[in-house]
């Protein structure tokens, strides 16, 4: 039995891999890197790739969530990862390298003034008329000669992005650099982002504070059209990543004393990775603490859900019964995982009597013993809760 599970989970996590990073035979011109390769701890919402956008859909020309710049780019931005990770920060890149393409499909997007799908969100108080002569939109942009990113920050600590006052593709006077619409502690936030860019030689654009562009950028008349996509160790690298960044988390974590050797990441549908967290069992007194409960909820908070469907969970361990239940509980349907059971018992860590007890009816009073009380006074506020008619989750 046990071993059709692993079987049955090796074929998930093989099916997550391939599903994450589709094959192609691209190749990554010369002079253009994975920012990923060059800064290990950037992290990447690829926002063209999946459809969280100011269109609503995918982006022609952005075939898998990486994000791509020229050498020059990469190693200017390094310097900025550098400085702001020294603040306890770390990067998050919206957009890199973009294909002529792409723009393209934007200034198709623009003339069609029927498409508001995202107007609530991205350009409430802007009329879609007038996203060329604002200059929201336009023929041709930086992004596409390769030395241009859209980024903002995560702070180290909580992994939580900063409040920068609007978001990534506002469009509007509150996504200016120096606008007076934004608290003193964005306004401050902002800067800090700026300082580093501006250091490390890049230009601030006055009307986004996400989107700088290196000065002395090497193809400064070249408009590139060729995919966004992953090269063939671009793609088994993605995943790296996420196992990379889940025991990094978890070291960090063991190391302060906070907690078991257990680290777990959230990938969204796109393949982007949502966040990680790590064991905190020890650090807050919380029996409940695992890894995989623990992401779970900064999942949820980042996302303002308690639906994870189509997200995916990658744990450095065999799930234990209580985290496959707050897996289930979330509506994930895949699982990835590093270390299996055995493993974790061969440290000490023993999550069999836990299913010896479900499986054995829940008799065994040596684990737990389970006694019916209070019905009655139980079943009349089963019976309020009914009459409300709320959604069943
Ligand atoms: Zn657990």
């Amino acid at each position: 039995m046990k071993r059709r599970v692993s079987c049955v989970l090796t074929l998930v996590l093989v099916m997550v891999v391939l599903s994450i990073f589709p094959v192609s035979a691209f190749v990554l011109p010369e002079g253009f890197v994975y920012v990923t390769d060059v800064i290990e701890t950037a992290q990447l919402d690829m926002r063209y790739y999946g459809d969280y956008n100011f269109v609503g859909r995918r982006i022609p020309g952005y075939e898998a969530p990486v994000a791509i710049l020229t050498e020059e780019a990469a190693a200017a931005l390094k310097v900025a990862a550098d400085i702001l990770a020294e603040q306890g920060y770390y990067i998050k890149i919206f957009d890199a390298y973009r294909p002529q393409r792409a723009v393209d499909s934007f200034v198709s997007w623009a003339k069609d003034l029927e498409d508001q799908k995202m107007k609530d969100l991205f350009y409430p108080d802007v009329d879609k008329s007038k996203l060329f002569e604002l200059g929201y939109i336009a023929e041709k942009s930086g992004h596409s000669r390769g030395s241009t990113v859209d980024l903002t920050l995560v702070e180290i600590a909580t992994g939580r992005e900063v409040d920068m006052g609007s978001g990534f593709d506002f469009f509007g006077p509150i996504s200016h650099h120096g606008t007076d619409l934004i608290t003193p502690e964005q306004e401050a936030n902002r800067n800090i982002l700026r300082d580093a860019m501006v250091a490390a030689g890049f230009n601030i654009y006055p009307e986004e504070w996400w989107h700088y562009t290196l000065k002395n950028e090497p193809y400064p008349n070249e408009y590139f059209d060729f995919e966004v996509n992953v090269d063939e160790a671009g793609r088994t690298s993605a995943m790296d990543e996420v196992v990379r960044r889940a025991i990094e988390q978890a070291r960090r974590t063991m190391n302060e004393n906070l907690g078991g050797p257990f680290g777990a990441a959230i990938i969204d549908p796109e393949g982007n990775l949502v966040c990680v967290a790590s064991n905190s069992v020890l650090g807050d007194n919380d029996p409940t603490a695992h890894a995989e409960v623990n992401v779970i909820r900064l999942a949820c908070q980042i996302l303002g859900t308690y639906d994870l469907s189509g997200y995916t969970i990658y744990a450095t361990g065999y799930p234990c019964p209580m985290c496959l239940s707050a897996i289930i509980w979330a509506n994930i349907k895949e699982v990835a995982y590093g270390c299996r059971p055995e493993d974790a018992e061969e440290i000490g860590f023993r999550d069999d009597f836990i299913y010896r007890f479900i499986e054995g009816g829940r008799q065994d009073i040596s684990v737990l013993s389970i006694t019916e009380y209070g019905r009655e006074q139980c079943l009349e506020l089963f019976k309020e809760y009914s009459e409300l008619g709320k959604v069943i989750y």
